[in-house]
């Protein structure tokens, strides 16, 4: 029985789940527990007051049966060994679920960004940048933002990166600045291909987008761009949520003007044009679709019952625990599009900013977009078609299809020496 709160035993019993289910050797289901390297470097740093501090940094690399490392860094005070393992597990399967040459890696650094001046952000990001320099790479490892980490982030990475090798290397990292190398589209890649996933679910459970009432938690990144696109695809946008607080109106939110306010005062509280909520009622009210963006165990055993949306669409990584996917689905009928699957549009643009990169090539937004919705679309289908073929839910489909394409990808290289 799964239900844990440890990310990395969450991750294990995953393996073990869809092992049973492809009824896999032992000695296959052994290897895909282990991550192939784990760095851990001491990072210090000079503060603007002389203090020099130290923050601990990781990169876990898990996988690459299917092609170089690829996985974000993340800033979060609690960023520790079991949350990156868990992540980087979950970067392999979710780029074999996408179908993209990619195998698995995640990286972070246990600092809180608020407490940091830019300056000091700028030397922390060098400093780790170089602690790693020897594990990363255009064709080894490359690094992407995550959680308190951005644009800016990944162009000091690529900086430092390229000051050591001699000459500029774009390709070593992805979700830079356009100025850069970064691509069109990147910034709102996550949340389009969630959107994208959710409109597919949709059509399979035979609903129609139009007015659908939509919950969003977490109004950065990926819940923005989330709740943009699907008020584009015509949906209502009712609640959404940031680690303040959460505002709720059934007329539907302006989202322009939350993101306005977001941004000049950094946070949703105080909005007031809406009903503020809490992040829990947000997760517990009526409505279709229910995006969790923010952070990992946000439905759990406690409060999976409680859930009312007919559709949930995992845009952070591991926002449900499978216990309580298996909750939703089995006692509810809530259909749960999994995070490897939900949240792969920005890790199949990042993978086509290393292709323009690598053929110093810019596409248009419109390009990108339509490619976008082209991987998002079959990955979608194949995880349905998994989940139909072993009689599975949508999440265990997703897990199946993307465990199984690594085990195919391993068996052809079989194991050196
Ligand atoms: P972000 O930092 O841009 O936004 C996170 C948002 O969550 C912020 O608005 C923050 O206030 C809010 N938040 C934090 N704690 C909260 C809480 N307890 N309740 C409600 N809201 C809370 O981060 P992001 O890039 O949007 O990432 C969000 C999630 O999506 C993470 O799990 C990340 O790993 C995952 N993800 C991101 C990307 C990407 O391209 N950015 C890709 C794949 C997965």
């Amino acid at each position: 029985m799964v239900g844990t709160a440890n990310p990395f035993e969450a991750t294990i019993e995953q393996i073990d789940m869809v092992g049973k289910k492809l009824n896999l050797n032992p000695s296959v289901i052994e290897r895909l527990k282990h991550p192939r390297r784990i760095i851990i470097v001491s990072v210090p740093v000079c503060m603007d007051s002389g203090e020099i501090k130290v923050f601990t940094g990781y990169r876990v690399q898990y996988s690459h049966a299917r092609g170089p490392y690829k996985g974000g860094i993340r800033y979060h005070p609690n960023v520790n060994l079991d949350e990156v393992k868990a992540l980087a597990a979950w970067m392999t399967w979710k780029c074999a679920v996408v179908d993209i040459p990619y195998g698995g890696a995640k990286g972070g650094v246990a600092v809180n960004t608020k407490e940091l001046s830019k300056g000091e952000l700028e030397r922390l990001t060098r400093r780790y940048t170089a602690m790693i320099l020897d594990d990363i790479g255009p064709y080894k490892d490359v690094p992407a933002p995550d959680m308190y980490t951005d644009a800016q982030t990944m162009a000091w990475i690529m900086d430092t990166y390229s000051q050591f090798k001699g000459y500029l290397v774009p390709e070593v990292v992805t979700g830079k600045p356009i100025e850069v190398g970064g691509s069109e589209g990147r910034n709102e890649a996550t949340g389009r291909g969630a959107a994208i996933c959710a409109r597919e679910a949709v059509k399979h459970v035979g609903l129609n987008m139009k007015g659908l009432r939509v919950a969003v938690q977490g109004f950065g990144n990926v819940g923005q761009a989330a709740a943009e696109v699907l008020k584009e695809m015509g949906c209502k946008i009712v609640a959404l949520s940031d680690s303040t607080c959460g505002i709720y109106d059934l007329k539907g939110i302006d989202i322009q003007a939350a993101k306005r306010h977001k941004l000049e005062t950094g946070k949703l509280r105080g909005f007031g044009r809406c009903e503020e909520i809490t992040n829990e009622e947000l997760l517990e009210l009526d409505c279709d679709i229910l995006v969790p963006a923010a952070m990992e165990n946000a439905i759990t055993e406690s409060n999976a019952h409680k859930i009312r949306a007919k559709i949930v669409v995992e845009g952070a990584n591991g926002p449900s625990t499978p216990k309580a996917k298996e909750i939703m689905y089995y006692d509810h009928g809530i259909h749960v599009i999994p995070d490897i699957l939900a949240n792969a549009g920005g890790v199949t643009v990042s993978y086509f900013e290393w292709l323009q990169n690598i053929h110093r090539e810019h596409w248009s937004e419109s390009v990108v977009n339509q490619k976008l919705e082209d991987y998002m679309v079959k990955a979608f289908n194949d995880v349905l078609k998994t989940a139909k073929e072993y009689k599975v839910e949508l999440s265990t489909g997703a897990y199946i299809l993307g465990l199984k394409r690594v085990v195919d990808a391993q068996e052809k290289l079989g194991l050196f020496p």
